[in-house]
């Protein structure tokens, strides 16, 4: 049976116990967020399962969480959970591609599959096996921690009409999609969140990508930069929740059900919260500055985008069997997916918009 199902099983078995078993005391967790406390949604999540967690265990599991402006240490969680500093943390698994390429499977690919399409590969297909099987060596359990939806392509200060447009442009965009730019001439730069305005207004870059307008309205970007591309290299960024597994076999089966309920909750509620977020802030930013822009890539862009995506993923499936294997599981379950989508929701919101709704 596959490690998933069973943990999933033995929990639930466990649960038919005649005598719930609180802990006799109160046990104390703590949790470490990559993001700063403020930065809601993606610091949403944690905070919220911790409140659940300790009303269900009446006080008895108490999880404190920490966001990156005290632990100072944003791309250190995968390290601190797995050391046992942190009994948890919430992060998103693409940032441990250093460590392993694998786990780039587990946040988004470019071209990759929508968030409904990569839920059900996780709960139900082979996601969330193959997840325990990429961090089992480090000592902790992961799981999906709530997502950003299709993230859009970017805020640019020019109109980009060909391929010619890209060669030079200066951009800030990272993990596979700033490789995938890179080939295709972009001079891909990493800069602070902190300084992206000031760069982008100063022309230090002609071009960014942060997330989508819900979070996007914040940092002020559609004030400098009035062409708002459209996505294609983040479209269901999944957030994650690592547990070190040592603190998590010591828990009191109820106190591992909760946790198990609480995530799966908190994950769902993420991706509300950042889709309504949206809604209401492209509604504010189209009434405030009706000059941005929507636009998609030329045909041709795209085209070369996939192109590198492709190369890029065959290269690594060269040099690592697991990575092969994933990347088919994933094609293999989107192939299906997509043809579902399309004659669903795809073909739903297509015959409403000829109507005019
Ligand atoms: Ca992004």
């Amino acid at each position: 049976m596959k490690i998933f199902s069973k943990i999933v099983m033995a929990v639930a078995g466990l649960t038919l116990l005649a005598t719930p078993a609180f802990a006799e005391k109160v046990v104390k967790w703590n949790l470490a967020m990559t993001w700063s406390s403020t930065l809601t949604p993606l610091a949403s999540p944690a905070p919220k399962l911790a409140k659940m967690v300790e009303a269900m265990s009446d006080g008895k599991f108490i999880i404190r969480v920490e966001g990156s402006e005290k632990h100072k240490a944003a791309l250190g969680i995968l390290d601190m959970v797995s050391g046992g500093q942190y009994e948890m943390g919430h992060s998103a698994a693409y940032y441990w591609k250093g460590k392993d390429v694998n786990s780039v499977f587990f946040t988004t690919l470019p071209f990759g599959m929508t968030a409904a399409e990569q839920y059900a590969w996780f709960y139900y297909d082979d996601g969330m096996d193959y997840m325990a099987q990429v961090f089992d060596k480090f000592g902790v359990l992961s799981f999906p921690g709530g997502n950003t939806g299709v993230q859009m392509g970017g805020w640019f200060r020019k109109e980009i009409n060909s391929l010619d447009d890209l060669k030079g442009l200066k951009m800030r965009i990272p993990g596979l999609a700033g490789e995938v730019f890179s080939r295709l001439g972009v001079n891909v730069t990493n800069i602070p969140s902190g300084e992206l305005y000031t760069s982008l207004d100063r022309g230090t870059i002609d071009a960014l990508e942060w997330i989508g307008p819900g979070m996007d309205i914040k940092m002020g970007f559609h004030k400098i930069a009035p062409f708002y591309y459209t996505g294609w290299h983040e479209p269901a960024s999944e957030m994650q929740f690592m547990i070190n597994k040592r603190a998590y076999d010591k828990l009191p089966p109820a106190f591992q059900v909760m946790l198990q309920t609480a995530m799966r909750a908190v994950t769902a509620d993420m991706y509300s919260e950042n889709f309504a977020d949206s809604v209401n802030a492209w509604a504010q930013m189209k009434s405030e500055y009706p000059n941005i822009q929507v636009k998609t890539f030329p045909t041709p862009v795209l085209k070369a985008m996939k192109q590198a995506t492709d190369d890029v993923m065959a290269e690594n499936a060269a040099k690592d069997p697991l990575f092969k294997e994933i990347l088919a599981s994933q094609q293999d379950f989107m192939a299906k997916a997509r043809a579902w989508t399309i004659i669903s929701e795809y073909n739903y919101v297509k015959t409403s918009m000829e109507l005019g709704e």
